[in-house]
């Protein structure tokens, strides 16, 4: 017989206290819960300044409807592990210029309802939260653009001078939009990874150009749906491109880049080295290769887990790509190693450069576990070994063996230090 009691149903204080939105960081989970409180109150306010009517409420569902076919029709593409983009907004546009507020800001609900369903079913805060912040992004940009087309002579749907000044209108709203959901997303995908940065989340040409084609396309898609509203599934095959597109691009990139560093993956980095490395042989360019490998990487694992492992090489990589050139090339080649190739470097500015970077690294203090009374100060250290393409010709494969013997020496002397390798080319 089984000898496990059935589990005693948990009171609600339990359940709260199960959620995992606790595991986040305190103020984050703080800022999660403000951000869908404040949603919903909005859409409770806005609900009750809304006389709901039966053309509303034909238009949102159609749009509702437009929005689940794009997202059944690009469901076999699948969803990113981390940040989830798409251009879905085409529907929600129109819904926030065409309709009250309160539509915009339910809209959400049924989109998240049908991805968990249809697509794949992933922690729900994550999920609410997003459907929180769009909710309120959108929320904005229609309450501005109903409280501007009161206000302003010519916001209206009319011919001649008058549509210029509703797609003025339409446009800024649309950025607010914008601004608000980046704002939003930012500050909590900034809580929970300290090292990522504005600029290579949303001011990289990809997001950007996407953004403003979803934009553009969300734009036309109102013009059309003011001349006749079933002209719009004339939309639903460029949005389902748009959104193709863009999964390939983010599978191209998640092709090149290593996940848990953000760094090239292995692969790339020797494709794009072999490259530079026939560059320079060909232009008689310096060059330098260095490898770099934690010390005692074990020691961290064991004594505070693999999560502070993982929490200390995002670090490190973090200040790699901080500290170095846009055109040098960083790698991760291993699981704690590193591979870094630096074009136009002589052995003596190689030196230099690797003896900055390993005294930086130094410095890096990654704090261990998240609650409060077992949190530690960690640092660790790294020895780095350097090779260079010195007068003769040498091949990616040499100038890797050559860095690695120095690097092999590096560790033999004592760790975290540099050691430049001093054989001649092959
Ligand atoms: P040494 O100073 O000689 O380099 O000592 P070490 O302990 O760093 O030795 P080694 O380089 O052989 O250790 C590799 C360790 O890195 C073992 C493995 O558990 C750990 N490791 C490899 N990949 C990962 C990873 O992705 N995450 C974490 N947390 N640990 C990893
Ligand atoms: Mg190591
Ligand atoms: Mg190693």
């Amino acid at each position: 017989m089984d000898s496990q009691a059935a589990p005693r149903p948990a009171g609600w204080g339990a359940r709260v206290r199960a959620w995992p939105v606790w595991e986040l960081p305190r103020w984050l989970a703080v800022f999660v819960l403000a951000v869908t409180a404040g949603w919903a109150a909005a859409l409770g306010a806005a609900a009750l300044q809304t006389r709901f009517g039966l053309r509303d409420l034909a238009l949102f569902a159609l749009l509702l409807g437009f929005g689940a076919a794009s997202i059944e029709l690009t469901r076999r593409s699948g969803e990113p592990a981390g940040l989830i983009r798409d251009v879905y907004g085409v529907w929600q546009l129109p819904m926030a210029l065409f309709l009250p507020p309160v539509y915009v800001l339910a809209a959400p609900v049924a989109k998240l309802a049908f991805t968990q369903w249809r697509t794949r079913q992933t922690m729900l805060y994550r999920r609410v939260f997003t459907a929180a912040s769009v909710g309120l992004a959108y929320g904005a940009a229609s309450w501005a653009f109903h409280t501007a087309a009161a206000r302003l002579p010519g916001v209206t749907t009319g011919p001649g001078y008058h549509w210029l000044a509703w797609i003025a209108a339409a446009t800024a709203c649309a950025v607010l939009r914008w601004a608000v959901n980046v704002g939003l997303v930012f500050t909590a995908v900034k809580g929970s990874d300290p090292t990522v940065r504005l600029r290579d989340l949303e001011f990289l040409r990809e997001p950007l150009y996407n953004d403003a084609a979803e934009l553009c396309l969300g734009l036309v898609a109102s013009v059309t749906l003011a001349a006749n509203w079933l002209l719009l599934g004339l939309f639903l095959p460029l949005v389902t491109l748009l959104q193709r597109s863009l999964r390939h691009a983010e599978l191209e990139h998640a092709s090149r880049i290593d996940a848990k560093t953000g760094l090239l993956n292995a692969v790339t980095w020797q494709r794009e080295a072999r490259v530079e490395i026939s560059r320079a042989s060909r232009t008689h360019a310096p060059l330098a290769v260095a490898m770099l490998d934690i010390d005692h990487f074990k020691a961290v694992n064991d004594t505070h887990g693999h999560l502070t492992g993982d929490a200390v090489l995002a670090a490190l990589s973090a200040t790699l790509r901080a500290l170095l050139r846009d055109y040098d090339l960083i790698g991760r080649f291993g699981g704690e190693e590193f591979a870094i190739l630096l074009p136009q470097t002589d052995a003596a500015t190689a030196a230099q450069i690797t003896e900055r970077l390993r005294a930086k690294l130094a410095e890096i203090t990654v704090t261990t576990g998240n609650g409060s009374s077992t949190q530690v100060p960690l640092r660790v250290t790294v020895s780095i070994g350097v090779a260079t393409l010195a007068t003769a010709r040498r091949d990616l494969d040499d100038l890797i063996a050559a860095a690695d013997v120095a690097l092999y020496r590096a560790k033999a002397q004592g760790r975290n230090r540099v050691c430049v390798s001093t054989d001649g080319p092959a």
